[in-house]
């Protein structure tokens, strides 16, 4: 097994286009988690190779900057029908090294297609806004501008599709990107970055330096956050992560876009759906291993409906099938390492020493001393305390009973993350309130879907301590881009703006 997961890997490297010379030979080990054996060495970058990175892209926007929108959307339109062609491998890559199933690593590949499509679009559309102007003969306007070094900074779980929500909108938008993925995941991001060269060489002009990958853990990610020369880092991870990041970037003026950790949850009402409730929150909270940033963890439930559904979903937790993704077509993989089931072994311990009763939860033997495999856990708590009010990145799933909406709605906003949530009802009071400035404070809110697995169309992101940043559809690619207010005199007079006089 052991050998061919590894010739498997080289397999797909190769096809790829990323040279051994690239993953070979060096000192940072990359490891999969679905046998936990060592699959790569890598070179890790240092300060001094970063900056050298930093100064190339610095001189690559000065470039790219300068050349039209429409004509930068080309090589995002390029890099989709590279990806296109690549996804197959690439999926079966990000399985490999994040421990995702096959349709879960496929999806990841066909999120980067969908952001490049929108991109695209978007590149004949980074619209400004005219102005009336209260002074006769002049006109104002609202023009957006490219940015300059993206610095992006991405998390194991989503190893590739995070690059590209940043990358394929600060492209279209005149910048320059570094990026630097999770030192748990580097392999999919030097794949990630071959398709990307293929499809520079088809465009042709692009500057050399457009876009790179640098290699290695917080040091080197360190390297970037400082630099005055990157004006936006966009960094995806924990909220600890976060908390160091934010006011680095903070202290010298730069601009962050914080994509953070969440503790979602949902509300089951007593309208609601129970079949389609107990799908959505199965996937929601199963899928990924609860690896996902948007994993439903909390979950509220009416006393009414409590004994109708949670028997079943305590049912469908023990019965879910967990192994090896790339050979059982089970539904649940591995955690990313001894870490995350460690961490999630911690939180059980906690939580039913807060009274909670555990299902679930206990280490699954595949056979591989150095794998992590854990069943779900679904927990019981009498109340909202304890380990329910922070992320723990696995898969347990809190159950809560309630009375009142009302009750649910505090509980639901109680928690320091602010990034997915939903309601499942049938009842449109119960449903708009929770969409309502009243109701749930997070940055997506839905109703009778799960918390996962949001579309790239909408703006992707959170509140409170998930970070504020906003990335992927709608209006995010302002986020990448500078914003100047014009005003242009063509009268013969010049009448000061609020009546001011100021004759000389
Ligand atoms: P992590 O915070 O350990 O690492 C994330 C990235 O930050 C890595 O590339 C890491 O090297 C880098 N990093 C860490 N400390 C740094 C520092 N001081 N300076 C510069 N870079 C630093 O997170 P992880 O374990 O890879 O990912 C899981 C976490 O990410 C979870 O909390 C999850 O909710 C969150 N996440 C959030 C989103 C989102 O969009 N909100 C998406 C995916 C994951």
């Amino acid at each position: 097994m052991s050998q061919t997961l590894q010739a498997r890997t080289k397999d797909l490297l190769d096809r790829l286009g990323v040279p051994a010379a690239a993953w070979t030979g060096g000192t940072l080990k990359s490891f999969t988690p679905v046998t936990g054996e060592e699959i790569a060495q890598l070179k890790p970058d240092t300060a001094a190779t970063t900056e050298a990175a930093i100064a190339r892209a610095k001189a690559a926007f000065e470039a790219w900057r300068v050349v039209p929108a429409p004509r930068r959307g080309e090589l995002v339109r390029l890099l989709g029908e590279e990806l296109r062609a690549a996804k197959e491998d690439l999926g079966a890559l990000v399985s490999i090294e994040a421990g995702k199933i096959p349709s879960e690593g496929l999806g990841e590949v066909q999120e980067m297609i969908d952001i490049c499509d929108f991109a695209v679009g978007l590149s004949r559309q980074l619209y400004g806004l005219t102005i009336a102007s209260e002074r006769p003969g002049h006109r104002m306007m609202e023009s957006w501008h490219p940015l300059g070094v993206v610095g992006v900074i991405s998390a194991f779980n989503f190893p590739v599709a995070v690059w590209s929500w940043n990358t394929a909108l600060a492209l279209v938008a005149g910048n320059a990107v570094i990026w630097k993925p999770s030192e748990k995941t580097p392999l999919t991001a030097l794949a990630s970055h071959a398709i990307l060269e293929r499809a520079l060489k088809r465009f042709g002009d692009a500057p050399e330096g457009l876009s790179q990958v640098i290699i290695g853990g917080p040091d080197v990610g360190e390297a970037l956050v400082s630099s005055p020369d990157v004006p936006l880092i966009s960094a995806t991870g924990s909220t600890r992560m976060g908390r160091i990041v934010g006011p680095k970037v903070a202290a010298r003026f730069g601009r962050s876009i914080l994509e953070l950790g969440g503790n979602n949850a949902g509300i089951v009402c007593p309208s609601a759906d129970l079949d389609m409730a107990l799908r959505a929150i199965a996937f929601g909270a199963m899928g990924t291993a609860g690896q996902r940033c948007t994993t439903l963890r909390r979950l509220f439930v009416h006393e009414s409906v409590y004994d109708a559904l949670v028997p079943r979903l305590i049912k469908a937790y023990g019965s879910v099938s967990v192994g090896n993704p790339l050979e059982s077509g089970a539904l649940v993989g591995p955690l990313v390492d001894a870490r995350a089931f460690d961490a999630m072994q911690k939180a059980l311990t906690e939580a039913k020493a807060a009274g909670g009763k555990v299902h679930g939860g206990e280490r699954v033997a595949t056979g591989a001393e150095t794998a992590f495999y854990a069943r779900p856990a679904l927990v019981e708590m009498p109340d909202q305390t304890g380990p329910v009010l922070e992320e723990t990145f696995a898969p347990i799933l809190y159950v809560v009973k309630y009375k009142e909406l009302s009750d649910a709605i505090r509980l639901h906003n109680a928690v320091g993350a602010g990034l997915s949530s939903s309601i499942f009802t049938l009842d449109m009071r119960e449903a708009e309130t929770f969409l309502s400035a009243a109701g749930s404070d997070c940055g997506i809110a839905n109703v009778n879907i799960g918390t996962s697995g949001a579309e790239i169309g909408g703006a992707f992101g959170g509140e409170k301590e998930t970070g504020g940043g906003r990335e992927s559809g709608s209006d995010a690619w302002k986020g990448y881009m500078r914003r100047q207010t014009n005003t242009i005199n063509y009268s013969t007079q010049l009448p000061l703006a609020q009546g001011v006089v100021f004759d000389i």
